[in-house]
């Protein structure tokens, strides 16, 4: 199946899929045939990371698949644990092995945390030798996300942070276009918390369309300029939420969602000390 998605240029200059499909909580022993059936549906860009623990399924996937690799965006992101200038070369290579590749798409830190600076001047070292097209950040606030800019040779080219109706990062946004940062949203659905999938405003904007609370989301973010990575195991949901680009949101619609925003995480802060703690223990292989 032949589904066109429009594409963004990132601060270098590489183009990146506005829509692609995310991974995160697919077990591993199902990744293989969600990132098949994904690919099979037109998906191009894969985001997966090193705490997925899914990474070589995805690699599995993307072989099996027979697409040529430059029509594919392959991000992958580096765990805290793994931080540090000689580790995080060390993991990426590893990530590479995993997914069967030769050069990742995008390489992201995936948490302010840890000695995350020494993962940035390799990352950008690597960058240079070609083996990652563009390299960026997650989970950056805006002060963090400042400093590593000011103190480094190369500025993200993506932030990839949690946006979506109920936290939809508005005041960020300038500070990161600003930079040249894109803005990548994790968890675009919310991943259905505060009844997302029912709320009536989005359902209501939906039904003038003839289209879905996931569609009418996903083409919000999207006129928004930010790139989305929606999680489906489901062959329809992936199908569906890939068919966002024959209708376009009024900017009236556009202002009925921005008044959703409740202005805060629905997950947690990444900010708060006891989460800081438990992410910078959490240990993957
Ligand atoms: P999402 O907001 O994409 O929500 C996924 C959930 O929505 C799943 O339960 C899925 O169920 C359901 N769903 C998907 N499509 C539809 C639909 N059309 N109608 C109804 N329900 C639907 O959550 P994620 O956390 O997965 O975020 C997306 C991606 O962002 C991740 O997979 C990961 O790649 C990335 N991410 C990055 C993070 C980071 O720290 N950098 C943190 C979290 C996510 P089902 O699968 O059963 O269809």
């Amino acid at each position: 199946m032949s589904v066109s998605i429009p594409e963004v240029t990132l601060n270098n200059g590489v183009h990146m899929p506005i829509l692609g499909f995310g991974v995160f909580q697919v077990p591993d022993e199902q990744t293989e045939q969600v990132v098949t059936d994904a690919l099979a549906a037109g998906y191009r860009a894969i985001d997966t990371a090193a705490s997925y623990g899914n990474e070589e399924a995805v690699g599995r996937a993307i072989a099996a698949s027979g697409i040529p690799r430059e029509q594919l965006f392959i991000t992958t992101k580096l765990w805290i644990q793994h931080t540090g200038e000689e580790t995080a070369k060390r993991e990426f290579d590893k990530s590479l092995s995993k997914l069967g590749l030769d050069y990742l798409d995008l390489y992201l830190i995936h948490q302010p945390l840890g000695d995350y600076y020494s993962s940035w001047h390799a990352m950008q070292k690597l960058y240079g030798a070609g083996l990652i097209k563009a390299i960026g950040v997650s989970n950056f606030y805006p002060d963090r996300l400042v400093d590593l800019v000011q103190h480094n040779d190369i500025t993200p080219a993506v932030n990839q942070i949690e946006v979506h109706p109920f936290f939809q990062r508005a005041d960020y946004q300038p500070l990161l276009t600003e930079h040249g940062v894109r803005i990548e949203s994790w968890g675009p659905f919310a991943e259905g918390k505060n009844d997302l999938f029912t709320n009536p405003i989005l359902a209501k904007i939906g039904a003038g369309h003839g289209k879905s609370v996931a569609q009418v989301v996903l083409r919000w973010l999207i006129q928004r300029e930010v790139v989305v990575i929606p999680k489906s195991v489901r062959p329809e949901r992936m199908a569906e939420n890939l068919a966002v680009f024959d209708f376009e949101l009024t900017d009236d619609e556009m202002t009925r969602i921005a008044a959703l925003d409740l202005g805060t995480s629905q997950f947690f802060d990444h900010r708060d000390p006891a989460m800081v703690k438990w992410l910078g223990g959490r240990r993957v292989d």
